[in-house]
């Protein structure tokens, strides 16, 4: 609760931008435990964000708490520099970084409202993938293969332009490999198993029903300016 408060209160007198350095915080989703029932649950989505998500934050805040030299840096950027961060904090940047990182983006993912690709962004997966069917089934595929936990993506790579899929182990991110976030789902079993126990198929299939496709075409905006 105090935690809860503290968060609130930060958000409050803080501009967005203030909070993407040490102390990191927890964002607000922006919607409710409970908004994006049926498909994700409230009790899920409570757990993950006031428990989880919560927890990444406060480790990352611990691991740099007596680095100063990287504390004006934002989540992204020490997910891009890793290899330069003293080999003492690497590790714990790379798991608490990457699902602070993973975590406040995989909230906008989802949305209660109910939305769709627009005719640039369908036109771009089709160019990649053949269809929207085909895009899905490809993002499924590699959701359902991630051994253990871990995450799939949507990215898109700078270096040639190109929409592609990955999936990365632990809370590995993609601004690690360089790659762009466009969509990003989360199958760590803490992420579906209170509703679905062990059936990752049934939580994408649902999650599906939930995604932001606005966020999506942001996203993508911003990563390919030109197009
Ligand atoms: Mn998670």
């Amino acid at each position: 609760m105090v935690k809860k408060t503290f968060y609130t209160v930060l958000l409050l007198i803080l501009p967005l931008h203030a909070l993407d350095h040490y102390p990191y915080c927890l964002l607000l989703r922006g919607y409710s435990d409970n908004a994006l029932e049926p498909d994700i649950d409230a009790a899920t989505m409570k757990v993950h964000y006031e428990g989880h998500h919560a927890s990444y934050v406060k480790n990352l805040n611990d691991t740099l708490k007596d680095h100063p030299e990287f504390q004006h840096y934002s989540c992204k950027q020490l997910l891009t520099m890793l290899d330069k961060l003293p080999e003492r904090i690497r590790t714990a940047v790379r798991n608490n970084g990457g699902g602070h990182e993973n975590h406040t983006f995989f909230w906008q993912c989802m949305t209660p409202k109910q939305t769709k690709p627009s005719a640039k962004l369908l036109k771009a997966i089709k160019k990649h993938f053949g269809s929207l069917e085909a895009f899905k089934e490809k993002f499924n595929e590699a959701a359902k293969k991630v051994f253990g936990s871990g995450w799939a993506w949507l990215c898109h790579d700078p270096r040639t332009g190109k929409l592609v899929i990955i999936s990365t182990p632990n809370q590995d991110s993609p601004y690690t490999e360089w790659l762009t976030p466009l969509l990003g789902l989360d199958v760590w079993e803490h992420a579906y198993y209170l509703k679905h126990q062990n059936k990752r198929a049934s939580y994408i299939d649902a999650w599906w029903n939930v995604v932001n496709w606005t966020f999506v075409e942001e996203n993508y905006k911003k990563a390919s300016p030109f197009i």
